[in-house]
């Protein structure tokens, strides 16, 4: 028997939840375009080596969610988790570097083999942005104002907080690396397994653990803020004022680090308490060492992703799509006049759809179940006369009106005057 289950973690997106993401990607493009970032796109799936080497092979993502394959002639192919290093690997691959600075806007699906719950899914969806080349604050500054934007074009503004942390540079890290170790170390027996596997290989993602235990050791860790050398402190010091000159309110959370082990500098989530554990709605910073440990040169770069389940789940419905005009032909010379009208009509802008089969009483009734404003009823004796009859059907009111005056009546009644 053919299983008619969706896959584990997949769903069908029906005409409603689709509209939802549209309006979730089309309010987000538009932003992105007002910042000056253009939309680019890149395969669904890449040589798995894009992924495992920029993303780390001792994070969740790549240790246990990622769709790995070999397909028929024997590459080996992971579908993309995440758009970041899909996106660096199309500007180091299509030869854009010399041309920095890049502002990418994306949006498509993802996938990650997680464990699917409400807001958490196998194949979800994000929207995002890269900006590559700029080593200033600025740069994430304007990426977040960007973010920050586009959830309050949303109506969500209000329901998320900022949560603002630094991950500092390179010197710092090593310093703070070597300060988790020490402290981790003299704990291990109360880690989890996969945390004791992160201490060896990258400590600092402990703090990114779900397991309550780790949470508990790692509440007590070192501050990474006594680890930050000057460099980094004004960097973050400048991330912070920009933040503020633009009213975007944050919360400092020393422990937000993010999944992915290219982060530098400026790390932050947009959060609510509104999605139960899935409470991370946009997620992103600043990851000066991705370009050139794919292979490009050394270059800066900074970016979020948004997910685009989440973000439609706290959006209130959309406005509905435009009300139809149903055209119900109405014996067999209505008929083949039908379509030929129809298209005619929708060259003049109208929404029509047309009644296919069913006597007069069945169609009307499929007219009205579709939300029509009006049915155009093509029968044989007003068909002879180069007529049609007009039905409101909001009042019920019909009247013959003439082929050549029917666009303009037509035109009347979708704009919502009174017709008749
Ligand atoms: P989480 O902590 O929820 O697992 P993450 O840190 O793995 O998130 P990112 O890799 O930063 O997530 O992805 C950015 C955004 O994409 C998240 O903030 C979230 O909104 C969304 N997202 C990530 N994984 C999923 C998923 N499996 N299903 C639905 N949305 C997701
Ligand atoms: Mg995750």
């Amino acid at each position: 028997m053919l299983s008619l289950q969706p896959v584990r973690g997949t769903q069908d997106l029906l005409p409603d939840v689709v509209r939802r993401h549209r309006r979730v990607i089309e309010t987000a493009r538009a932003s992105a375009e007002l910042y000056g970032f253009a939309e680019m796109a890149t395969p669904i799936f890449e040589f798995t080596d894009v992924f495992t080497r920029p993303i780390g092979e001792h994070t969740d993502i790549v240790a246990k969610e990622m769709y790995t394959f070999t397909d028929r002639s024997g590459d080996e192919l992971t579908l993309r988790p995440e758009n970041t290093a899909g996106v660096v690997r199309a500007v180091i691959s299509n030869g854009l570097t010399q041309g920095v600075p890049l502002k990418f806007f994306y949006s498509g699906p993802m996938f990650r083999h997680e464990r699917p719950q409400k807001g958490r899914f196998r194949q979800f969806h994000q929207i995002g942005v890269e900006l590559i080349g700029v080593a200033q604050p600025q740069a994430d500054i304007e990426v977040i104002a960007l973010g920050s934007r586009i959830l309050d074009a949303l109506g969500i503004g209000q329901r998320v907080v900022l949560e603002l942390n630094t991950l500092g540079d390179p010197e710092s890290r090593a310093a703070y690396r070597e300060a988790l170790v020490d402290y981790f170390s003299t704990r291990t027996s109360e880690l989890s397994e996969d945390s004791r596997q992160r201490l060896q290989r990258n400590p600092l993602r402990i703090f990114d653990s779900k397991e309550e235990t780790d949470r508990r050791v790692a509440r007590f860790a070192p501050d990474f803020a006594d680890y930050l050398n000057a460099e980094s402190l004004r960097f973050f010091d400048r991330v912070r004022s920009g933040l503020d000159r633009l009213d975007i309110s944050y919360r400092l959370n020393p422990r937000l680090v993010r999944g992915l082990d290219y982060y530098t500098h400026t790390a932050f989530e947009f959060v609510t308490t509104d999605l139960g554990a899935q409470g991370t709605v946009m997620g992103g910073g600043r990851y000066d060492g991705l370009v050139e440990m794919m292979g490009g040169p050394t270059l800066p770069g900074v970016g979020w992703a948004a997910g685009i389940e989440r973000l439609a789940m706290l959006t209130d419905a959309p406005p509905p799509p435009p009300r139809p005009v149903a055209l119900v032909p109405i014996g067999e010379i209505g008929e083949p006049v039908a379509l030929r009208l129809a298209e005619d009509l929708r060259n003049r802008g109208f929404t029509i759809d047309v009644g296919y089969s069913g006597n007069l009483a069945r169609r009307l009734r499929w007219a009205n179940k579709i939300g029509a404003l009006a049915a155009i009823l093509l029968g044989e004796d007003e068909l002879a006369r180069g007529a049609v009859a007009l039905r409101n059907l909001g009042t019920g009111e019909q009247a013959e009106v003439s082929l050549a005056e029917l666009p303009s009546q037509l035109r009347i009644l979708v704009d919502g005057q009174i017709l008749f």
